[in-house]
C-alpha cells in the first residue's frame, strides 16, 4: 500500500466559456499563476495570430488543410467553427496531463463543451462566464484593441447566441470585477476537487486512518 497520506484525486476537465471580451482569458491566467495543479490546454486554430500572442503559448496556429487533417486522422478531442475560422483541442497533450493527475483548464466555446461532455460527462466541470453589460463588453472588446472595428462588430452580433446557452453550464460567474471573479471560479475549482467521487485514494487514506495511531 503507497502512502496513506496521500489521497490520489482523478483529474477534471475544467471548461471555461464566455463571450468573447468578457474576460475568461484574464481569468484563466490568473488561475494558471495562482495553481501549480492545473495546465491549460492550448487548442489548434486557423485564424491568423493577434499582435502580442505567442505560437504554441496562447494557440497552434495551422492552416485549414492541416486543421482538417488532424481531425481526419482523430487526434481532436473536440473542434468547432467559430467566427468563419476553425479552433479545436488536440487530444494528446490533455490526456497525458490527466493520466499525470493533472487538472486540465479549456478556454473553448459551447460547441466544443458539448462535444467533451458527450465522451467524459462525470470528469468535466464547466463555467460560463458572464458580461456585467453589453456596453462593458463592447468596451472591452474595444480596448483590447487588436481586433478591427468589423472583427469587433462580429464578436458582439455572436455574443447574445454564445451566451444562451448558459443553461448547459454548471455554474455562471458575472465577472464584474476580475479578483472577484478569479476568487470565485478557484472557489469552484477547489470545491470540485474535494467531491467525494474524484478522490480516489479515499478508502485507503481512511483504511489507515482506522489502524491508527
Ligand atoms: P479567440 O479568437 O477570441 O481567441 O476565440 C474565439 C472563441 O473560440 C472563444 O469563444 C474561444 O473560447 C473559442 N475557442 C478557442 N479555442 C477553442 C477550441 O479549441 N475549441 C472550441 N470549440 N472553441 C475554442
Amino acid at each position: 500500500m503507497g502512502d496513506v497520506f496521500t489521497i490520489r484525486r482523478r483529474g477534471l476537465m475544467f471548461v471555461l466559456s464566455s463571450p468573447s471580451g468578457a474576460g475568461k482569458t484574464t481569468i484563466s491566467r490568473e488561475i494558471l499563476a495562482r495553481d501549480d495543479n492545473i495546465v491549460m490546454s492550448v487548442s489548434t486554430t486557423t485564424r491568423p495570430k493577434r499582435p502580442g500572442e505567442v505560437a504554441g503559448v496562447d494557440y497552434k496556429f495551422t492552416d485549414e488543410t492541416e486543421f482538417k487533417l488532424m481531425v481526419n486522422r482523430g487526434e481532436m478531442l473536440e473542434y468547432a467553427e467559430v467566427f468563419g475560422n476553425y479552433y479545436g483541442t488536440p487530444k494528446e497533450p490533455v490526456m497525458a496531463a490527466l493520466e499525470a493527475g493533472q487538472d486540465v483548464m479549456f478556454d473553448i466555446d459551447w460547441q466544443g463543451t458539448q462535444q467533451i461532455k458527450e465522451s467524459v460527462r462525470d470528469d468535466l466541470v464547466s463555467v460560463f462566464i458572464l458580461p456585467p453589460s453589453m456596453a462593458e463588453l463592447e468596451s472591452r472588446l474595444r480596448t483590447r484593441a487588436q481586433d478591427s472595428d468589423e472583427v469587433v462588430a462580429s464578436r458582439m452580433s455572436r455574443a447574445p447566441d454564445e451566451m444562451s446557452h448558459f443553461p448547459e453550464y454548471d455554474y455562471i460567474v458575472v465577472n464584474r470585477d476580475v479578483e472577484e471573479s478569479v476568487a470565485r471560479v478557484m472557489a469552484i475549482l477547489t470545491a470540485e476537487r474535494l467531491r467525494r467521487d474524484r478522490q480516489v485514494g479515499l478508502g485507503d487514506f481512511v483504511k489507515g486512518l482506522r489502524e491508527g495511531p
